[in-house]
């Protein structure tokens, strides 16, 4: 989902755009996130010294050029691996708009449970597509260790039946 969010002169969050506590509830926190964003500054919600210093960088060199600056970033929810694009467009007054566009997501491998009464999960020897209930078959992008979970090779439906295209499946894929 998109989202965005306005920065003053100072880097002080003056507005925000999209669902904001939707996307804090699906990475495990609050779901009203917006409220305690608003007024405060940016650099209270980034912890880690390099990933700060880094958007600094990019948000400075914005403002002095007034070039928007693109950057893509990887940022996953439980059970779910997410790339994005964050876009930092200048405005006058050293105000900043930065946007972040969802560019793909994907099921964590971690995401794979054995179903309630089945001793192994099925997996597609063709196309590595995982059931996850029933015959709902789903792609990952890896796959937990043979050790870790127990498997059984199967074909699935789609891999069985040559007359479908194989491309069709992966819009089975998104979550
Ligand atoms: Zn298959």
């Amino acid at each position: 989902m998109p989202l965005s969010y306005r920065l003053d002169a100072e880097d002080r969050v003056v507005a925000l755009g999209g669902a904001w506590n939707r996307m804090s509830w699906e990475n495990g926190g609050p779901d009203d996130a917006s409220s305690n964003v608003l007024d405060h500054s940016l650099w209270r919600f980034i912890s880690d010294p390099a990933m700060s210093g880094f958007l600094r960088q990019v948000f400075q060199l914005s403002r002095d050029t007034g070039q928007a600056a693109t950057l893509d970033y990887r940022c996953d929810a439980p059970g779910l691996l997410r790339y994005y694009r964050m876009i930092v467009t200048p405005k006058s007054d050293g105000i900043l708009v930065v946007d972040h566009e969802p560019l793909a997501e994907a099921l964590a491998c971690t995401s794979i449970r054995l179903p309630p009464g089945e001793s192994a999960v099925r997996i597609c020897g063709q196309c590595s597509r995982v059931a996850l209930k029933g015959w709902h078959w789903r792609r990952f992008p890896a796959l937990p260790r043979p050790r870790d979970l127990p498997r059984k090779v199967v074909l699935c439906n789609d891999c069985r039946n040559p007359s479908r295209d194989p491309a069709d499946a992966s819009a089975s894929t998104r979550p």
